[in-house]
C-alpha cells in the first residue's frame, strides 16, 4: 500500500473522508465537459481537504445522455484555468 497524502503544514497523513465523490470539470471556453469519480481526503488536524484518486476514465462526458443528471449532482465543480 502506498503512503497516504500528507498535509504539509501539519506533517500528518490525511484520511479518506468520502470515496466516489463526483467532480465536474468546467472549461473556460467550452463549459462543463467531463465528470470523474474520485476520493475526498481530509486532514484531521486542520481540516484541509483535497481530491485525488480519480478513476481512469470519466463517468460521463458532455454529449452523453447521463451528463446533465450527473453534473447536477456533482460534489464540486473545478474551474479550469
Ligand atoms: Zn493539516
Amino acid at each position: 500500500m502506498t503512503p497516504r497524502p500528507v498535509c504539509v503544514p501539519c506533517k500528518r497523513e490525511m484520511y479518506p473522508k468520502e470515496n466516489g465523490v463526483t467532480v465536474l470539470f468546467n472549461s473556460k471556453s467550452f463549459g462543463p465537459y467531463q465528470l470523474f469519480h474520485a476520493d475526498l481526503w481530509e486532514c484531521n488536524a486542520c481540516g484541509h481537504q483535497l481530491i485525488t484518486g480519480y478513476g481512469h476514465n470519466p463517468i460521463s462526458e458532455h454529449g452523453s445522455p447521463t451528463f446533465a443528471e450527473w453534473a447536477a449532482d456533482a460534489f464540486i465543480t473545478v474551474e479550469e484555468q
